[in-house]
């Protein structure tokens, strides 16, 4: 079934306990298509700017499944760029800056051979342009969008619309909890669900994430990692719903088991991203190490 993401195509510049990296190929879009395109080829809505370097997107075409054709190049406007730094744990990081650049321009405009799609992921971008290309997916079967902590703060009449007219929404816990003053996941993820979709998402790192849904409840652990392999969590959050929205597209199921298991795929592409910088692990992986760390996962979870 088709695949759609929105987002953001950034030029990202992290700082890390394991190194640094400058000016490097990020954005939530272009970390979602890359997971998502290991299970099914995935349509981009997205804008740059005329300083968007050629090697970037020489790296996002090695994604196969990845279709640019509605990446939009704006020779006179700048790209979206990102700068983190994380703390010792890797668990905490703090934005060092943000240049929206063509984000405060109009959005992205859709090309019409795209309006047929069946999935719609709305990654992180302003929750008024998410609005406005929902709406663009007439044929939509499941929407479902993504949020961060400066949206609610500054957008959150947006969102709150947008949610309306969502079927879920992914969030860590901590945007949970600012969304609904709510600390426990679960109580938080079902005042979201009284905002609009069927279900919720709540991401909370090394802990796993849970699944709220009108038809059930779940929880899973996340993927029992070395912390010798953790080199950069950026993308671990959009790589996790490409992972998830890649496995439901795939396989063109909508319900709450398949979500369930859409949120392990999810799991274990987050566990690849975080291996190197940049989207440069998921560059590397193929079906057949995606299939064994699935199969290490469910061993891992299994109880008998
Ligand atoms: P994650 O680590 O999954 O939360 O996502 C990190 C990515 O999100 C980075 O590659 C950034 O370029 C991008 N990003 C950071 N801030 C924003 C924002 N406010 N809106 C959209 N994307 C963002």
């Amino acid at each position: 079934m088709s695949l759609i993401v929105t987002g953001t195509i950034g030029i990202d510049t992290v700082h890390a306990p394991t190194g640094s990296a400058e000016k490097v190929l990020g954005g939530s879009c272009a970390y979602f298509a890359a997971a998502a395109s290991h299970l099914a080829p995935v349509r981009v809505v997205g804008a740059v700017g005329g300083d968007w370097p050629a090697a970037h997107r020489e790296q996002l075409t090695t994604f196969r499944g990845v279709d640019l054709e509605g990446l939009e190049v704006r020779p006179k406007s700048s790209t979206f760029a990102w700068g983190g730094r994380y703390f010792d744990n890797m668990n905490r990081r703090e934005t060092l800056f943000t240049h929206l650049g063509v984000l405060e321009e109009a959005p992205p405009k859709v090309p019409a051979s795209y309006r047929d799609s069946r999935f719609v992921f709305l990654a992180n971008t302003h929750p008024a342009v998410q609005l406005d290309l929902l709406r663009q997916f007439p044929s939509r079967q499941l929407a479902v969008a993504d949020t961060m902590d400066l949206w609610i703060n500054i957008a959150r009449e947006d969102l709150l619309k947008l949610f309306k007219e969502l079927d879920g929404v992914v969030v860590n816990d901590q945007e949970a909890t600012q969304l609904t003053e709510r600390t426990n996941a679960i109580s938080a993820a079902r005042e979201i669900v009284k905002l609009g979709p069927s279900f919720v998402v709540v991401k909370k790192g090394e802990h796993g994430a849970i699944l709220v849904h009108k038809d059930g409840t779940a929880a899973l652990p996340a993927f029992p990692a070395d912390e010798r392999h953790v080199v950069d969590p950026t993308g671990a959050g959009d790589s996790f719903a490409g992972g998830m929205m890649g496995w439901l597209a795939g396989t063109g199921r909508t319900d709450f088991h398949s979500i369930q298991t859409g949120l392990a795929w999810g799991t274990v592409m987050a566990s690849f991203t975080i291996e190197k910088f940049s989207l440069d692990r998921l560059a590397t992986i193929d079906r057949h190490q995606l299939d064994q760390r699935m199969h290490q996962f469910r061993s891992a979870a299994r109880i008998a």
